[in-house]
């Protein structure tokens, strides 16, 4: 089952126990959080920028190196064999996770950036004319800006932008009158990692499906928050990032529909993306390999799958339940701080709180958390066009996962109140 923010459902997902949510055995498995910073605990609360890893997840890297590395693909012998096959494995570990109906659907790559960077260039350049128009929201990563200013730049093309109210929800009538006869792609994040909210994405591909428009979703803040079901939402492009998702930085996955991968041209030419070549010309090869050119980041693909494994123990389901109940919990705290503001209230929301305090800047808010060990984001969080839209030059973004428990939450306001006290203090 799927609800219209593209959260899939138990019965189609997970594989853990139906043991009781235990954060404090989940807090173990991730070494780091162990350690102190500035002779304090760290509390480590930016994990919309990067999630920290599981000692499984670290543990797979060394096994690689230490007994498993080689090139892959084309070597004749036993190690590469064994390279080959962790790397495929993966492929398909990651293709059940996303509930992709086969493997070649599943192209890896450094990250969101360059999955989306690969469908703007690829797609984009086959599809996108004159005149044209792509659709994105306020609310895009750069990551989901750029390359699309970039190719509607090349092509005399045009960005059409739906808004988003106070809250922080997209205006969904807004986005359905921008639909027309010359969109030719939606390219919208599943999850805000300035906001928290989670997009009505199966309401918004409905949307575009029924003008035969496909949609790109950006996902670098979904997958590690909740069951995602590509075959469920019906989407044309997924990307995520390994890193956010427990994994290793240098990796990410996109994921296309089999028939627009295979009408699509290569991204990048190189080895292994080939079948022949002369000096007249290539044939490329099979998917996803066509996509695939030089020597992938093996190591960070069998990584990838380890984080896989990893969070199908857990159960992404009950990690989102334990994190909604800490985004309440949060909320209610921060909402008691005089001076503060939360900005992003959406009904739908991860564990994102993003706040200004009356007078201070978010950096000099972040510095001195730092200080109590406590680790924040502070900036525009590369969205500046949703900074404007809220009229904030940056914020302090606060971020959890699945491994964060209310000690941290106790820290974070903790620190925030001493911050107001010595950033107050006059000189
Ligand atoms: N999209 C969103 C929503 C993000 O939050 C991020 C990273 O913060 C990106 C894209 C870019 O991800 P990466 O830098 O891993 O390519």
């Amino acid at each position: 089952m799927e609800t219209d923010w593209g959260i899939a459902t138990k019965e189609n997902n997970m594989v853990h126990s139906a043991a009781a949510y235990d954060v404090e055995r989940n807090r173990a498995d991730f070494p780091v959080l162990s350690r102190k910073v500035r002779g304090k605990p760290l509390v480590y609360l930016d994990n919309a920028a990067t999630t920290q890893k599981p000692k499984a997840v670290i543990d797979r890297l060394t096994e690689y190196y230490t007994s498993e590395n080689a090139n892959i693909h084309r070597g004749v012998h036993y190690l590469s064999e064994v390279a080959t096959a962790a790397y495929e494995e993966a492929r398909a570990k990651v293709q059940r996770f996303l509930h992709a109906v086969k493997p070649q659907e599943i192209v890896f790559v450094r990250g969101t950036t360059e999955a989306i960077n690969l469908v703007a260039n690829s797609y984009g350049r086959l599809n996108v004319e004159e005149g044209d128009e792509v659709i994105l929201s306020v609310m895009e990563h750069h990551s989901n800006i750029v390359p699309w200013q970039i190719l509607c730049q090349e092509k005399g093309a045009q960005l059409r932008v739906v808004p988003v109210a106070d809250d922080g929800e997209l205006i969904l009538e807004a986005y359905e009158k921008l639909l027309g006869p010359r969109t030719k792609l939606v390219a919208i994040t599943h999850v805000s990692n300035a906001l928290g909210t989670i997009n009505p994405v199966r309401e918004i591909i409905g949307l575009a499906h029924g003008k035969g428009i496909p949609v790109l979703l950006d996902g670098a803040q979904a997958v590690a928050h909740m069951p995602v079901d590509v075959l469920a939402l019906d989407c044309d492009f997924y990307s995520f990032s390994g890193h956010k998702l427990f994994g290793p930085t240098g990796i990410g996955v996109l994921y296309g529909k089999a028939a627009l991968l295979d009408a699509m041209l290569p991204y990048q030419g190189g080895g292994d993306m080939i079948r022949s070549v002369s000096f007249e010309k290539a044939a490329y090869n099979d998917l996803p390999f066509k996509f695939e050119a030089g020597t992938p980041n093996i190591a960070g693909a069998i990584g990838l799958g380890a984080a896989i494994d990893y969070v199908q123990r857990i159960g992404l389901d009950r990690a989102a339940a334990h994190e909604h109940e800490l985004l309440h919990y949060a909320t209610t705290k921060l909402c008691a701080v005089q001076g503060l503001q939360l900005v992003g209230s959406a009904r739908q929301k991860t564990g994102i709180l993003s706040f200004v305090l009356d007078g201070l800047h978010p950096h000099d808010v972040g510095t001195v958390l730092d200080m109590d060990g406590v680790a924040i984001r502070a900036g525009h969080h590369c969205t500046m066009p949703l900074m404007e839209r809220f009229g904030v030059p940056a914020t302090a973004r606060a971020s959890l996962a699945l491994y964060n428990n209310r000690e941290d939450v106790d820290a974070l306001v903790r620190a925030i109140h001493k911050a107001i006290e010595v950033l107050r203090r006059p000189t």
